[in-house]
């Protein structure tokens, strides 16, 4: 290993053997070219039009970085956790291309879809206590990421109340998964407060 990096990182445990790191890639591919296809004819709501695969890729990068010793099986939920809620593929599915890890986390943070939109919103707050922590994990940094795209690329159509309201239900729906995570706790709270200082005084401007 380059000397630099072994100082650089030297908080973390890199004495993996090879062959770990070899099966953690695989693993890691597997479940990005999984997403991937899934979400092929898909964007994400803002004006960009970002292609959807950036925001898993984007929640598991954010996992990564706050919480670098989480385990291969939560990782790849954070790259698959929208397939079952927005593609139509199955727990079981997932279950037979990755592990029963991996399916349950996604399933758990899968909303029904055959429910009505408000309550979908409300059942995320219900059940958030009860997650298992590799599901809280996920669940924490989608919500930075969606929260996070609402200063950079804001869905089309949404005004500024929608925006505040979307922080306010986000925040109550991590409140019980801030225990997994104090980094990501962090960067919830910094992302929130940005949101909000920018979209109120937008919203004091418009005299609304
Ligand atoms: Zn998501």
């Amino acid at each position: 290993m380059h000397e630099g990096l072994k100082q650089r990182k030297s908080h973390v445990n890199l004495d993996f053997p090879f062959t770990t790191v070899l099966r953690f890639m695989q693993l890691l591919l597997k479940s990005v070219d999984f997403a991937a296809r899934a979400h092929r004819d898909q964007r994400r709501k803002g004006a960009a039009q970002e292609p959807y695969i950036n925001h898993p890729i984007e929640v598991s990068r954010l996992i990564v970085e706050c919480e670098p010793g989480t385990e291969e099986d939560i990782l790849c939920a954070a790259v698959l956790h929208d397939v079952i809620e927005d593609c139509g593929a199955t727990r079981d599915e997932i279950a037979a291309c990755f592990n029963d890890i991996v399916a349950d986390i996604v399933l758990e943070v899968s909303d029904d879809k055959a429910l009505p939109r408000d309550e979908r919103k409300a059942k995320q707050i219900e059940t958030a206590p009860s997650l298992t922590n590799g599901a809280k994990l996920v669940r924490l940094a989608d919500k930075v990421a969606n929260v996070g795209a609402m200063l950079t690329d804001t869905p089309i159509g949404w005004d500024e109340k929608q925006i505040l309201a979307y922080v306010d239900w986000a925040e109550a729906v991590v409140a019980p998964c801030r225990v997994v995570s104090d980094g990501l706790s962090e960067r919830f709270d910094a992302i929130a407060r940005d949101v909000r200082i920018f979209h109120q005084s937008e919203l004091k401007e418009a005299g609304k």
